[in-house]
């Protein structure tokens, strides 16, 4: 290795001063210097050319006025743009209570009281819809005419034809979903033939590969191959095996479950009852006990009876009247005392609520994998959604592995003229020239080249065309929806090597998985990599191709970095590889004398944006402690003592607005950060954090993190490192989300930066990445059947494709509140109120995030028992399809974001808050509550059979240590690892044929893979696991623990349901909301 060091400005001296041969170190001059790099700091060339992209004028955004005050600027604070959260007009507060102050329990407002709620702005990753001094140029980056309102997309002359890159077919034999409109046969008659043969000025239709017009099975056509981005990730699901429209969910099994409100398997006991409380709370049946009439699932009564063949939204009219909840009580509806009923658990994973559409529109909506709304029934008017008490919200997977995903490409993408959304399933055509949009009902023209459907390879179908038939479709974007050349693929990994961090043995693992994936990094033989390495100084890696070997180059300026040879630190893999080899094998011995304890992060971190300026890209940040020099240092805020008897925690916002302005500075150079916190100490993660929140990236954390100390989080940073360094990846991302007119997004929730109003800046988008919007009612939607939602997605795929991902989902829209109860999804409120909690106790406090939390349920109980009851009943009444709403909501003040009396770092907790605004709500849920199942007595009765595998299905158990006992053995999933404890008295069988142990005391201390045993048990046991894992992307850490693990602690921690020193059990919260309902 040689290394070559710089000082002030650059200038190299030519006295080598030490050590070995290969290490040259060059002194700094004396004095002040030019820089040799003159403008180098402003060297990276203008990466757009566009402005940025006026407010569409169809996306009502609430003037910020009559809003309370932003928070006040702390000092040196840069004026960042305050949320774009200003109250909707219709009822003078922000919030979706704004009637909260009329109640008793008003301690849950977002925003009628200043100083309390969302009316005072968190430091969000927003802008105002008004002119604000975002530190960011408008004009770099990719910004938003390609998306936006006045992007001029012209259907100019007659195009060719589009062609589809890969599409799904709908399976043979299945009955092809009908024409949308074929209830208007004055205007327009799908069944009759084309109007005649294609233009004969367009060329015949270029298709690669030529879709089979009659799916593909058919032996006349090969195989279409998959999505290109979808290599890698769940391609065992063949394209025959579903329709378009279900393959979102193929990979899923869990969803294919029955419905949660479907009784378990008979015989298959539920839960016990409380054996404290009265009779009577005992002796109530379980919910499978309830008369038949309660068991049909949701809305079977809707769908079922709409005999029209199909129709579009415009025809919904009479058909959805006759949907009413009102005739019948759905099972969503039935009212459940929860002071009685104890077991309310389904035995099988929770289904979210299936929208109350007919079903050839349900059919075509989007995966709620996807997309997801807190409602799936919209209320016809704000007034009505406040007296519902619920929040109105859409939660988002947008950019989720999935299995299939039809790809379009075409020379013109139809959008809406006007508010520029793109046609989907759920426009309306008005004959075969002409659809209205779905959001702002303009009427369009169907441009010539849409008359072409690709896939039936026929003229004249334009609502047959894959865009109107998916509700989830990506387009491969031609050139006006690029502000350069797309970018290759470039990834810096920037690595702490102070002390500290050589101490814990990290770098191996990250650079023993870089050189193991560094073939899987996603990317092309243009993709480009670099690496920078700090300490007290900063060291770059020239890694130019002709080399023999890397060289080190070490900039010791550290108060003003520069880039000592900007042309060959960030390199080509490809051509670089064995260089890039050669380095990874040489770092982790390179610092391990090294005595440096200093850490110049801050610095680093300017050194990287430099280096990615130019391209974008995603940086990769390791770092161990709280860094210490030049700026961005932090001093430690955390007093030990007050981390269990403090009432409302300090410190959860930036210590300084070095990270977050820097943060945006990389967003307008599309490079996004991802930080990877390796500590045992306080590292002041409010702060760090936000380097990577508002430049769209990622933060992992791994506390006490010792490659031999401790082995689980050597594990876990092995597995998340795997899974980082191969999943997919986009560069250079906007998503705007639209919905129809009347409704309005005011607040987002996740890692970005709000460029405009409704267009969110992602600089990288990966498919862990999840994201929230509350929105509110404008106008009253008095005369609308349905809205749509459409999440827009544009990235650089790491092949350099531009392309737009599109997803459309269509709800409901009624007019009474027991319909509105009807269509409650508890988990998207759920996941909903923790964003919304986290946003509250940084702007607010925590007690308040706190008690806005358990009056969030409250609030929506008490207005089910006046506004939707009618028969008064005592007890705590709770619709069927909420009934899990206060065990949720108590679950999340348990946990480490929100929960006091409990001793909480306070990284611990800022961390959790971190991943309860960005993870993705099916993984969120099993952080809240996770699974709990026993396993020493799996049995194959009511076993799923995937692919002649048998997979045990045992019941979920509630989380109270009351379920479990010493003669078993219980898994628990809690998301990114599972939990499998030994209890002390565990039947010797299971020991032996599943743990491959003689007895209990021979049971490791740590243990994290159940052997491969050739019994009956192991099979079934393993069988299960597998099954669980398999259902996310990353692979869940399997932990056996026994009762002197040091993991018990998580274990019982997660026992949410029953009492601790400081916090209610299920019960005494119940009794507490209930009381607080009945004052
Ligand atoms: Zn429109």
């Amino acid at each position: 290795m040689i290394s070559v060091a710089f000082d002030v400005k650059g200038l190299i001296l030519m006295k080598v001063l030490q050590c070995c041969s290969l290490c040259i170190f060059f002194l700094p001059p004396q004095g002040p210097t030019q820089s040799p790099f003159p403008g180098l700091h402003n060297a990276a060339p203008p990466v757009s050319y566009y402005q940025s992209s006026p407010v569409p004028p169809t996306m009502p955004v609430r003037p910020p006025v009559g809003g309370p005050l932003p928070p006040p600027l702390q000092p040196g604070q840069t004026p960042v743009p305050s949320q774009n959260s200003a109250p909707p007009p219709v009822s003078s507060t922000n919030n979706y209570y704004p009637n909260a102050q009329n109640l008793p329990l008003s301690s849950w407002n977002y925003g009628p009281r200043p100083p309390m709620g969302m009316a005072t702005p968190p430091p969000g990753n927003h802008v105002t819809s008004s002119p604000s001094p975002v530190p960011t140029p408008p004009s770099k980056g990719i910004s938003a005419p390609p998306l936006g309102p006045n992007a001029s997309v012209s259907p100019g002359p007659p195009l060719p034809p589009s062609s589809l890159s890969s599409w799904a077919q709908p399976q043979p034999g299945s009955v092809p979903p009908p024409p949308m409109n074929a209830m208007s046969p004055q205007t327009y008659q799908p069944g009759r033939p084309p109007y005649g043969p294609p233009p004969t000025a367009a060329p015949p239709p270029a298709m690669r590969p030529t879709p089979p017009p009659t799916g593909l099975q058919g032996t006349a056509t090969p195989p279409l191959p998959m999505a290109p981005q979808n290599e890698g990730m769940r391609q065992a699901h063949t394209a025959s095996n579903s329709q378009v429209h279900n393959s979102l969910e193929s990979g899923d099994r869990t969803f294919t479950d029955p419905p949660f409100s479907q009784p378990g398997p008979a015989g298959r006991p539920i839960g016990h009852a409380y054996p404290s409380l009265p009779p009577g709370y005992q002796n109530m049946a379980p919910p499978s006990n309830m008369p038949p009439k309660h068991l049909a699932p949701p809305y079977s009564s809707g769908p079922a009876a709409y005999q029209q063949p199909a129709v579009g939204p415009a025809q919904l009219s009479p058909s959805l009247a006759g949907l009413s909840l009102q005739s019948q009580t759905p099972d969503a509806l039935r009212m459940i005392n929860l002071l009685q009923e104890r077991n309310l658990l389904p035995p099988t994973a929770i289904q979210p609520p299936t929208p109350c559409l007919p079903q050839d529109l349900q059919k075509l909506n989007c995966s709620p994998d996807v997309f997801r709304s807190t409602l799936t029934s919209i209320p016809q008017t704000q007034a009505l959604l406040n007296k519902a008490k619920l929040p109105l919200g859409l939660l988002l997977h947008p950019f989720k592995d999935l299995s299939q995903l039809p790809v379009v490409t075409s020379s013109t993408i139809v959008r809406c003229r006007s508010c520029r959304t793109y046609i989907n399933p759920f426009v309306n055509f008005l004959d075969q020239r002409r659809w209205k949009c779905n959001l702002c009902y303009r009427v369009n023209d169907v441009p010539e080249e849409f008359m072409y459907n690709p896939v039936s390879r026929s003229y004249g179908e334009p609502h047959k065309r894959p865009e109107v038939q998916n509700a989830t479709i990506e387009f491969i974007a031609p050139s006006e929806y690029m502000l350069r050349p797309p970018q290759p693929a470039a990834y810096l990994f920037v690595l702490d090597v102070s002390h500290n961090a050589v101490q814990t043995g990290y770098i191996d693992v990250v650079c023993q998985s870089l050189l193991d994936n560094l073939n899987a990094l996603p990317g092309d033989t243009r993709t480009k990599i670099g690496f920078i390495t700090f300490d007290t100084t900063i060291h770059f890696y020239n890694l130019q191709e002709g080399l023999s070997q890397p060289q080190m180059l070490i900039v010791s300026d550290i108060e003003d970095v520069f880039l000592p040879t900007p042309d060959s630190l960030l390199v080509n893999l490809n051509e670089c590889k064995e260089l890039v080899q050669d380095l990874l094998k040489s770092l982790p011995q390179m610092f391990s004398k090294t005595m440096e304890t200093h850490s110049a992060l801050g610095p680093a971190l300017q050194a990287a944006f430099k280096l990615l300026s130019p391209t974008g890209g995603r940086m990769s940040v390791f770092q161990s402690q709280l860094p210490t020099l030049g700026v961005g240092a932090l001093k430690s805020r955390e007093d030990p003592n007050q981390r269990a008897s403090a009432k409302d925690i300090q410190h959860l916002s930036p210590a300084t607005d070095f990270y977050k302005k820097l943060a945006l500075d990389c967003s307008g150079q599309q490079v996004a950060v991802d930080l990877f916190m390796l500590s045992s100490q306080y590292c002041d993660l409010a702060s760090l954090g936000c380097i990577s929140r508002y430049s769209a990236g990622s933060v992992y954390y791994y506390p006490s993190y010792h490659n031999q100390h401790n082995p689980a989080q050597t594990e876990r940073f092995q597995r998340d490192l795997k899974r980082y360094l191969t999943r997919k990846i986009g560069f250079e991302a906007v998503m705007r989300i639209r919905c129809t007119k009347g409704l309005s997004i005011h607040t987002f929730h996740g890692n970005f930066f709000v460029r405009s109003t409704d267009l969110l800046s992602l600089p990288n988008v990966n498919p862990d990445a999840g994201f929230a919007v509350q929105m509110s009612i404008e106008e009253n939607l008095v005369d609308m059947q349905v809205v749509s939602f459409q999440a827009a997605l544009l990235y650089t795929s790491s092949k350099g494709e531009r392309r737009i991902r599109v997803h459309t989902m269509c709800l409901p829209v009624v007019n009474s509140l027991s319909d509105i109860f009807a269509g409650a999804d508890v988990q998207a409120i759920t996941g909903l109120l923790a964003s919304m909690a986290v946003d509250r106790s940084v702007t607010a406090s925590l007690s308040d995030a706190r008690d806005a939390m358990t009056n969030a349920v409250i609030d929506s109980l008490a207005s089910y028992r006046t506004s939707v009851l009618t028969i008064q009943q005592p007890g705590l009444l709770s619709p069927s399809c909420l009934r899990l709403f206060p065990l949720y909501i108590l679950a999340l003040l348990k946990q480490k974001a929100f929960r006091t009396g409990t001793s909480t770092r306070l990284d611990d907790r800022v961390f959790a808050m971190c991943q309860l605004k960005y993870q993705p709500l099916a993984y969120l849920m099993l952080m809240i509550h996770p699974a709990l199942y026993r396993v020493d007595d799996l049995t194959d009765d009511g076993a799923l059979n995937i692919n002649d595998h048998t997979i045990p299905q045992p019941c979920v158990l509630q989380l109270s240590v009351e379920k479990l006992s010493r003669e078993g053995a219980f898994l628990m999933d809690a998301g990114t690892v599972v939990y499998l404890w030994v209890g002390r008295n565990c039947n010797p069988q299971f020991l032996t044929q599943v743990l491959g142990v003689a007895n209990y005391a021979a049971l490791p201390q740590t243990m994290t893979q159940l052997p491969e045993l050739d019994t009956a048990e192991s099979t079934r046991t393993r069988a299960f696991v597998s099954w669980l894992r398999e259902q996310r992307p990353f692979y869940p850490t399997l932990h056996v623990i026994k009762d002197e693990s040091q993991l018990k602690a998580n274990f019982m921690q997660n026992m949410v349901e029953d009492r601790t020193e400081s916090a209610l059990s299920y019960y005494e919260f119940l009794l507490h909301v209930q009381q607080q309902i009945s004052k």
